[in-house]
């Protein structure tokens, strides 16, 4: 059989475009391949639950305009289908004058993106939040939280209803485009489409090159490690409470996080990870670690960031210093309210410069199209990714070209 579309990975960017090419065109025969043996096991899994209201982004960019739509795509779709979710509003807090320096910009970036910020100072930020503690914060009401997995199961309920095929336990191997039709390679057979959509997360880049694109970049796994309040504290805040970012960096800071569930996250932090997809925190792999060192622009970023990491690395060693970190701005949290949590690992495209990609990146060919980098905001944003993928398969004008999809 030939299907029109073969789609790899049931991440929720998989599973958007899967769910949006299935219910554009009728009678359309897509097959969804996933090597693990449900959706969402990796980055989706495992990430913080935050939909993002688009603050941080160049105003006009498709990043932010993406960010913005897919956060109320992402707000209409769990009141549609139940799921698990809630409008909680953030607050940026700054606790030194440099970072109180770098809020006003924040707060104007928050206007030209299209949200509805609210400046608040000591005594507002107080009497809103009694927990936490700053010089000043910036209120944005339009983020919130998720249960990703639980947005992931419908999306595939809804590809499989409209007559998508989902196979799970298949690992793609190989993947040969011909001018009539792409064939992709796994352990359990050949599959020939039509075209080929790649969303692989953490092993994006190995699929590019199993095609033979030169793809000029690696991913790089950061680990994002978290605890958990213990449950006593569960009512200790009602907003997700961030620093202010490093504009440098696409990570932003250990952040305290309501869940859907009640529970409060704290963290990520963002370490070197020695294991695309391994969440123990001495997991390592030989394969995954000699290319990572093998690639020039691995050692460029670590120099580049040398300073960060170190923090980071330390932060992670040392529970202490972690909690420093949350104690900037909520002082009553001590290392012994912090409990366990899973970690995730962030999919970060490296180029061989060393610069670390804050932009989505596509790279399309004449059957193909492979998404290789896809940072958070990707989970928030992943409804109108899934549409910009259909509609640039539906025409032929991105082939052969690289989409940097976001500045
Ligand atoms: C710690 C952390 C925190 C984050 N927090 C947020 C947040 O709060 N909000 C937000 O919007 N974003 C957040 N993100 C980013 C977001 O989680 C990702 O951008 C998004 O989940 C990417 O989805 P994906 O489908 O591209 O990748 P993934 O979810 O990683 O899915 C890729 C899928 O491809 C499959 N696959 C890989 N190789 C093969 C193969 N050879 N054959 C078959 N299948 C294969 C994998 O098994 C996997 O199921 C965070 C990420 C991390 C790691």
């Amino acid at each position: 059989m030939k299907y029109d579309f073969i789609i790899v990975g049931s991440g929720i960017v998989g599973l958007a475009t899967a769910r949006r090419l299935q219910q554009v065109k009728e009678n359309t025969h897509i097959l969804l391949l996933e090597k693990e043996n449900s959706p969402a096991r990796h980055q989706t899994g495992h990430n913080s639950g935050v939909i993002h209201a688009g603050v941080y982004y160049e105003p006009g960019s498709l990043k932010a305009r993406f960010c913005r739509e897919g956060a109320a795509a992402t707000y209409a779709f769990c009141r549609d289908y139940g799921i698990p979710h809630r409008q909680t509003g953030k607050l940026i807090v700054a606790t030194n004058p440099s970072e109180l320096e770098r809020l006003g910009p924040l707060l104007e970036r928050c206007v030209d993106n299209g949200l509805n910020p609210e400046m608040l100072d000591q005594a507002g930020l107080r009497e809103l939040e009694p927990a936490v503690k700053g010089a000043a914060a910036i209120r944005v009401q339009e983020s919130g939280i998720v249960d990703y997995p639980a947005m992931c199961n419908e999306m595939l309920r809804q590809f499989c209803e409209c007559g998508g095929h989902y196979l799970t336990g298949c690992e793609v191997t190989g993947i040969t485009e011909h001018s009539l039709e792409v064939l992709v390679h796994s352990r359990t057979g050949t599959f020939t489409g039509n075209k080929l959509v790649v969303c692989a997360g953490l092993m994006a880049d190995r699929l590019a090159r199993m095609q033979g694109l030169d793809e000029g970049f690696r991913i790089i796994p950061y680990r994002g490690e978290y605890f958990r309040l213990r449950p006593a504290l569960d009512g200790l805040i009602s907003h997700l409470v961030y620093p202010v970012p490093d504009p440098t960096l696409p990570f932003l800071g250990v952040h305290l996080t309501p869940q859907t569930d009640g529970s409060i996250t704290v963290g990520p932090n963002a370490v070197q990870g020695w294991k695309r997809e391994g969440y123990g925190r001495f997991n390592f792999s030989a394969r995954d670690t000699l290319e990572m060192l093998s690639f020039a622009g691995f050692w460029r970023a670590s120099l580049r960031h040398f300073r960060h990491g170190l923090r980071e690395t330390r932060n992670s060693l040392w529970k202490k210093a972690y909690v420093a970190e949350v104690q900037k701005y909520c002082p009553q949290i001590k290392s012994a309210d912090l409990l366990p949590h899973p970690a995730g690992i962030r999919a970060q495209a490296v180029t061989g410069e060393g610069v670390l990609l804050h932009d989505f990146l596509l790279k399309q060919t004449a059957r193909c199209l492979h998404v290789c980098n896809a940072p958070s905001p990707a989970a928030t944003s992943a409804i109108p990714i899934g549409r910009h993928i259909c509609e640039r398969l539906a025409g032929a004008e991105g082939a052969g070209r690289e989409a940097r999809l976001l500045n």
